[in-house]
């Protein structure tokens, strides 16, 4: 663990950041070094997730895979939990019920180091499900931003495109059926429309024509 301080019994950790971010890649790492110490790891993934590939397994956009139990509930995780092991990992927590939060408290409290991985906010930008919760409770917090595809400053928002285009603000938090495609972009070049005020998201001095040109 890092950290000057040492934490004795359970605790949360969370690795929170936008698609691309690298936390699939930091939750991987933190796990291999935990089976290095001899450590029992089990490691969640949510059903959402569909990087993988015939197997379950936590896949990182670097190629990196571990084996992993599929869940889409904080009750199929109770119902899963290994009551021998010590690190429990969960990748993909923004799209659990708000019941991953008491889980986490629940075996910090009775000793287990927990990490868990998500994407904090959603194509809007607004925080997306338990994740603020777990960032506000948990012992460790790491925010990873990714790399900006338009300017190359550091990404804190996910850009959906639907058809090559940003996808309105009323489109559903989660889609099914996977048509649309995400860019990770900071602040400044993410573009959320409203259908009722298309000018209400976009950079003072900048309007709509121009950000739409621009692209
Ligand atoms: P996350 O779990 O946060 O979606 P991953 O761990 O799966 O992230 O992938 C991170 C990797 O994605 C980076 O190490 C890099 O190789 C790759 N990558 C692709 N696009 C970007 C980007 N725009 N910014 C940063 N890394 C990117
Ligand atoms: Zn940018």
């Amino acid at each position: 663990m890092s950290g000057s301080f040492q934490i004795t019994g359970g605790w949360v950790e969370v690795v929170a950041g936008v698609m691309f971010s690298g936390k699939s890649e930091e939750l991987l790492r933190r796990v291999r070094r935990a089976t290095i110490a001899r450590k029992r790891v089990q490691l969640f993934t949510s059903h959402l997730d569909e990087r993988y590939a015939g197997r379950f397994t936590v896949s990182s956009h670097d190629g990196r895979t571990a084996d992993a139990i599929p869940v889409d509930s904080s009750q199929q995780i109770s119902q899963r939990i290994d009551p021998m092991a010590q690190v429990i990992a969960i990748d993909e927590a923004q799209f659990l019920d708000a019941g991953v939060v008491s889980l986490a408290a629940d075996l910090a409290g009775r000793g287990r180091r927990v990490i868990l991985a998500g994407t904090d906010t959603d194509f809007r930008g607004e925080p997306f499900g338990p994740m603020p919760q777990l960032m506000a409770t948990a012992e460790l917090v790491d925010k990873l931003h990714a790399i900006c595809v338009l300017c190359g400053g550091p990404a804190s928002r996910n850009q959906r495109l639907i058809e090559g285009r940003p996808a309105h603000w009323d489109s559903p938090t989660i889609m099914v059926g996977g048509h649309e495609s995400y860019e990770a972009r900071c602040r400044a070049c993410h573009v959320v429309p409203k259908r009722d005020d298309s000018q209400a998201t976009l950079p003072f001095g900048v309007s709509s024509d121009m950000k739409q040109s621009s692209r």
